[in-house]
């Protein structure tokens, strides 16, 4: 049976359409999973089984993040990893991470979904590339599936350890084959093609220095042969590009193009160093890019050259990359941070608002390959956020242009969240989740991880 959703009286809905409609006191006739109808109020059916007064809000498409580790909400802001670059900080916390279960993989996959839930987004890949003591990626998308997140969960690996020449330890890497062999499974048990999807299975090498060349062409192999995407980072750090010219003779972006690591199916995370001439190619073969802001500060990466790539023809979208690289998964403080960072260039129309806003929602959908989600329109997914704009952050400044106050001012969380049609955040408030038990748990086991400990169930099932 039909289940209706009337959502109405918004002050602003802003639908990121082609025509950048925007209506005020809008709305919105949601049918199952898909929008049916938007506009003013007046001209939506007066009756739904369910109607949302949405008052003081401003409506718009749900957000979509490009590039996470849930894993690492476990281990933010940890000490010996704050101030260090890319592989210090790696080499920090692989030997923490090496306690991970099936229990923390599933905590901090929740822990991360609420977050980001919260914030507005509405999808989001996660690529969890260390699966240690008997973690599968089936405790990921279990523990997803209860937050209600579209979730496009990436499976992540490392094959290459010290003995190997790699970065890793020995002791959290997987056997190629094996690995090889569980992403068939995956893909066979769980990957939906269907419009509308909320989960996708996406094939994801960690990264040139965790893997080697074999794995990456058999994956993209793999990928291509069953139709789901690829995923890994490239081009992140100078360190990357320096180990790359003396291991293989080649820039990252070189090496992932004679790798067959580039085209429409595939996003990068970072993309901070591609040369001119990458970047055309990148964008000829319309390649997508994860852009992680915050975290290329954090770690000192660089700034990734987005006007240049989005001009070449690549998708572009925006991530908030792991919680130990950024220690937030905020992705509106996200956009914000995006747009920041590419005027640090010395432009200040580098990005706009509405840019960084269509580079979080429209970007991000065309990065992850779906065309079913990223603006409101009838026939797309029911996929709305609203911010309250009578609030403490916005006061003062959403008055003049609501929009843009959402990425000029202090980010707010969102008021309302409707998944694929069904209300997961009210009032302010994620539905159906009990956020002190889960933060307690996920808090209880990051200081066992902290101690050098294996967390035991003990924290709760
Ligand atoms: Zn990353």
């Amino acid at each position: 049976m039909t289940r209706s959703l009337l959502i109405r009286h918004a002050e602003l809905l802003v639908t990121l359409d082609d025509a950048d409609r925007r209506w005020s006191d809008g709305g919105l006739y949601i049918e199952d999973r898909q929008i049916v109808q938007l506009g003013p109020s007046a001209t939506l059916p007066a009756s739904a089984d369910e109607v949302i007064e949405a008052r003081g809000l401003i409506l718009l498409p749900g957000l979509v993040n490009t590039h996470h580790h849930f894993f690492q909400t476990l281990t933010r802001n940890v000490p010996a990893a704050q101030n260090a670059s890319l592989f210090q900080w790696l080499r920090t916390l692989y030997p923490i991470w090496a306690n991970l279960t099936p229990e923390a993989i599933r905590v901090s996959t929740q822990t991360a979904l609420v977050e980001l839930m919260l914030s507005g987004c509405t999808t989001t890949s996660d690529h969890t590339y260390l699966w240690p003591n008997g973690a599968r990626l089936d405790d990921q998308i279990e523990a997803a599936q209860t937050i209600g997140v579209r979730f496009h969960a990436a499976r992540g690996a490392m094959s290459l350890g010290e003995s190997r020449g790699g970065l890793p330890p020995d002791r959290l890497v997987e056997d190629e084959a094996a690995m090889l062999r569980d992403a068939r499974r995956l893909i066979e048990q769980y990957h939906d093609p269907s419009r509308f999807a909320m989960l996708r299975i996406v094939l994801a090498p960690c990264s040139p220095f965790s893997v080697s060349p074999a794995l990456m062409r058999e994956s993209i192999a793999l990928a291509r042969a069953y139709g789901v995407h690829a995923h890994t980072h490239l081009a992140e750090t100078r360190d990357e590009a320096a180990y790359c010219q003396a291991a293989f003779g080649r820039t990252p972006v070189e090496l992932a193009e004679e790798l067959g690591w580039i085209g429409p199916d595939v996003w990068h995370a970072h993309m901070v160093h591609p040369s001119g001439d990458e970047i055309i190619r990148l964008g000829r073969t319309r390649t997508g890019v994860a852009h992680c802001p915050t975290s290329n500060m954090r770690l000192a990466s660089g700034i990734a050259p987005l006007r240049a790539l989005q001009q070449a023809g690549a998708r572009v979208g925006l991530g908030v990359d792991g919680s130990a690289s950024n220690d937030s998964s905020h992705l509106l403080a996200e956009a914000r941070q995006a747009l920041l960072l590419q005027r640090v260039g010395g432009d200040p129309a580098a990005l706009t608002a509405p840019e960084a806003l269509r580079l979080a929602t429209r970007g991000g959908a065309a990065t992850l390959g779906r065309d079913d989600i990223g603006y409101l329109a009838p026939g797309m997914a029911a996929d709305v956020i609203g911010y309250r704009l009578e609030s403490l952050p916005l006061a003062g400044g959403a008055v003049h242009d609501p929009l843009a106050a959402l990425v000029f001012c202090q980010p707010p969380n969102v008021n309302l969240s409707v998944i694929n049609g069904r209300v997961r955040v009210r009032n302010g408030e994620p539905v159906d989740i009990d956020l002190p038990r889960l933060i307690a748990r996920h808090n209880a086991i990051a200081r066992a991880l902290l101690r050098g400990e294996r967390p035991t169930s003990s924290f709760g099932g």
